[in-house]
C-alpha cells in the first residue's frame, strides 16, 4: 500500500505524519518469553547462524566462499530434493532447510514459542488484541492525501473539492492524468514498474 485518499470534514485537523489513532491497537503487547518474535533464543541463533553461513558463502571477498558455498548448496540439495541446478540459496531455500533438518531430527515444533503460541502477543492480552477493530477517521466532504505505508496517516491539508485537490497533487509534481485517475481510484500502490520505469505511489496511476 502506498497512497490513499480519505474523505473527512473540512477541520479535521489530526497532526500530518502522525498514525491515526483509531488504526493502532491499544492492547499490543510482546510476549516476554520470545521479546515478541514468537521464536525461542535457539530458533533465532539458527536463523541467525543460517544467514550469515548463507551471505559468507556468496560474499566475493570472504575467501572460504567457494567451500563454504558447496558445502550449503550440497546440504540443501540432499536434505531439500532440490534439483541440483539450485545455486543461489534464497531466504526461502534457508528456510525450507531449516524445516527439513527439523523433520528429520524429529522435532517439527522446534523453535516455537510456547508461551504465545509462536503468536509474539502477550498470552494475557491476546483476546483482547484480537477482538479490537480499528476505527476510520471520521468522514467528511474534504480530500485529504493519506500515507498507508505505516498503519496510515494524513500528509496534506484537507481540500473543500476534487478539483483543488487534483490541483494540489500537480503542485507536489504528479501530473495531472495521475492526480485525476488517482482521485477516481481513491488509492495508489507504494511504487509501480511499468516499460521499464519506476513510477512512484501517484504517478502510477497515469
Ligand atoms: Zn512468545
Amino acid at each position: 500500500m502506498g497512497r490513499e485518499i480519505y474523505r473527512v470534514p473540512l477541520d479535521f485537523n489530526w497532526p500530518l505524519r502522525k498514525v491515526w489513532q483509531g488504526f493502532l491497537n491499544p492492547y499490543w503487547k510482546q510476549c516476554a518469553h520470545c521479546g515478541g518474535t514468537g521464536a525461542t533464543a535457539g530458533d533465532r541463533w539458527f536463523n541467525k547462524w543460517l544467514e550469515e553461513f548463507q551471505i559468507s558463502a556468496t560474499n566475493p571477498t570472504d575467501a572460504n566462499r567457494n567451500a563454504r558455498a558447496k558445502e550449503l548448496h550440497e546440504l540443501f540439495v540432499a536434505l531439500s530434493g532440490e534439483p541440483k541446478g539450485v545455486v543461489l540459496l534464497e531466504w526461502g531455500q534457508t528456510f525450507s532447510l531449516k524445516q527439513k533438518l527439523l523433520e528429520i531430527a524429529g522435532l517439527p515444533g522446534w523453535g516455537r514459542c510456547t508461551a504465545c503460541d509462536s503468536t509474539g502477543i502477550d498470552a494475557a492480552v491476546k483476546a483482547k488484541y484480537e477482538a479490537w477493530e480499528e476505527e476510520l477517521p471520521p468522514e467528511g466532504e474534504g480530500y485529504q492525501l493519506w500515507e498507508t505505508v505505516s498503519e496510515g496517516s494524513p500528509i496534506s491539508p484537507v481540500f473543500p473539492t476534487k478539483e483543488t485537490f487534483v490541483d494540489y497533487l500537480v503542485t507536489q509534481g504528479y501530473s495531472r492524468e495521475a492526480a485525476l485517475n488517482f482521485v477516481e481510484h481513491g488509492w495508489a500502490p507504494t511504487m509501480m514498474m511499468r516499460d521499464g520505469k519506476i513510477l512512484n505511489d501517484i504517478e502510477s496511476c497515469r
